[in-house]
């Protein structure tokens, strides 16, 4: 019987993503047979590959333990084509090789994923349209889009601009892969699964939502590239501000894809624009002892450049539930600690209970709720109990500080924590957005952030504070924000 007929192709395959990151995905979902047996990949990028040269790329990074009859089947499935991204001859010989796979099939599904630089966006889609398109039109087309999505909300509107006449947004995905982290799923399960959590997830329990991307390692030669962006473009406008969303919405009126996207934009609507005098910005210098290099030592870092490695900044939700709880923002690189995680401060009871814990246990603290994405994937509750042991007098009233963990390693030892990659793909297939990121999520989201970008690079703004390779960054950081959201340095 005559079927659908399911091909994915690569752009950009003879890229880093792709080898890295892609090709893996692909092989394990098929071992696994979450996609269909038959579904073709071809890989399509302007570098002439032999076919060995395409399958050493196939085959790079697919783990050593794979069985070489699984590898084989999935090497087989693979195509490659050359050509230019603009040129309709170039993509005439691909809709020609797509054609020859799908021959006596009912219906085709095609899934095109520009893995390519955002400035290709627009040339592709478009020879998508004009020349890719299988016999159901648009409906039978897929396109998965690799961030980076402008560098500020007029960039980015330029883009959106340029896609949205092309294909309606249901045929566009936007990868953030930060989605498809095990961590981050739990976040809406565990808020509106759990009424006791969710029923204290507001300003009247919680004093503030530190939200934490740190790494130990620096720019590793890549600096030319992340010099054109910086901290806050790589990780907070994106990752972070994805993660804020998802604890800071309200409940989605279901769990499906569009209605967790429309709670997300609506919070992101309601964030203030982050201010300059409420940020920090840092950039790493030499390491104490020496033997790291700081950023502008990287020699593709320009130089003098004064982009931030380092950002720690307030952001207010300006929505009832979050009146007046500061949310803090802090990603940098060169740090001494390798570390994702959200951090949600009690206030350990209302106004009047707190009061009276603090009678009864003078210098407790309120009880601290984590959710730690990376590493080791956890989700611990800080609490206040009893120090253990023989008590040494009458009234000893002396705590501990105890987290109650839910640490993945330890509760489920024997469930494969996929790769990010690995769930995205799988959800293309499935043709669930949930993962991915809505075109009103994007503007929002630069709205939050492009201002503060603008005010750190005037030409006159003061230039990074220099923090040593392999410390907690800026010293004042220690000590910014002072309380919640109080803005001095
Ligand atoms: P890449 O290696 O720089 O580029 C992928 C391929 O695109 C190249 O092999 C090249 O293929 C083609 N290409 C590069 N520059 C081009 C240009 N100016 N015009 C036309 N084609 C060009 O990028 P990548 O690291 O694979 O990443 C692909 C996309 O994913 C990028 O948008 C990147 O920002 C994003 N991304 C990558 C990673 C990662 O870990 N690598 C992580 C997150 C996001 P041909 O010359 O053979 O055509």
């Amino acid at each position: 019987v005559a079927k659908e007929k399911v091909s994915i192709t690569v752009f950009g395959a003879s890229g880093d993503l792709a080898v890295k990151k892609l090709f893996p995905a692909l092989f394990r979902l098929r071992v696994e047979g979450l996609i269909p047996s038959d579904a073709s990949i071809f890989g399509y990028a302007r570098s002439k590959l032999p076919r060995e040269k395409f399958e050493s790329k196939l085959t790079a990074k697919i783990p050593s333990g794979a069985s070489n009859e699984a590898v084989a089947s999935f090497v087989a499935q693979c195509s490659y084509v050359s050509g230019a991204y603009d040129k309709i001859e170039d993509f005439t010989n691909l809709r020609l090789a797509l054609e020859e796979t799908e021959r006596g099939s009912a219906s085709q599904l095609r899934i095109y994923y520009l893995s390519l630089p955002e400035s290709t966006f627009e040339t592709v889609c478009r020879g998508i349209r004009n020349v890719l398109l299988p016999a159901a039109g648009e409906s039978g087309v897929r396109i998965v889009l690799e961030k980076p999505f402008g560098k500020d909300t007029a960039s980015y509107l330029q883009l959106s601009r340029q896609l949205s006449p092309l294909f309606p947004e249901t045929n566009y995905y936007r990868i953030d892969h930060y989605l498809a982290k095990e961590m981050i799923q739990t976040i809406v399960p565990l808020r509106f699964s759990n009424p006791m959590l969710e029923s204290t997830w507001n300003s009247s329990n919680i004093c503030s939502v530190e939200i934490s991307f740190k790494e130990k390692i620096g720019t590793e030669g890549r600096g030319g590239y992340f010099d054109g962006y910086g901290i806050i473009r790589d990780v907070v406008q994106n990752h972070l501000l994805q993660v804020l969303a998802l604890i800071a919405m309200e409940p989605p009126a279901t769990v499906d894809a569009s209605a967790i996207r429309c709670s997300k934009a609506t919070v992101l609507r309601e964030v203030a624009p982050a201010r300059f005098e409420e940020c920090l910005v840092g950039q790493y210098g030499r390491s104490l002892d020496g033997k790291e290099q700081g950023y502008l030592e990287d020699p593709t870092v320009p130089a003098g450049s004064k982009m931030a490695t380092y950002a720690r900044f307030v952001l207010h939700v300006n929505t009832p539930r979050w009146k007046g709880v500061p949310f803090i923002i802090t990603a940098g690189k060169a740090l001494d600690e390798q570390k994702v995680e959200v951090r949600m401060k009690y206030r350990g009871g209302t106004h009047a209970t707190s009061e009276k814990r603090a009678a009864l246990y003078p210098g407790s603290a309120g009880e601290e709720l984590v959710i730690r994405v990376q590493p080791d994937e956890a989700v611990l509750l800080n609490l206040n109990t009893k120090l253990p042991g023989l008590s040494q007098q009458p009234d000893d009233r002396s705590l501990v500080r105890t987290a109650i963990s839910l640490d993945y390693k330890v509760k489920y030892p024997d469930v494969r924590l996929p790769d990010a990659y690995e769930q995205l793909l799988l959800d293309v297939f499935r043709g669930d957005q949930q993962r991915f990121v809505g075109d009103d999520e994007l503007e929002t989201s630069w709205n939050i952030v492009s201002p503060l970008l603008h005010a750190i690079e005037r030409a006159d703004a003061a230039p990074p504070m220099i923090y040593p390779f392999g410390s907690s960054g800026p010293p004042s950081s220690l000590h910014f924000p002072l309380s919640s959201g109080q803005s001095k340095l």
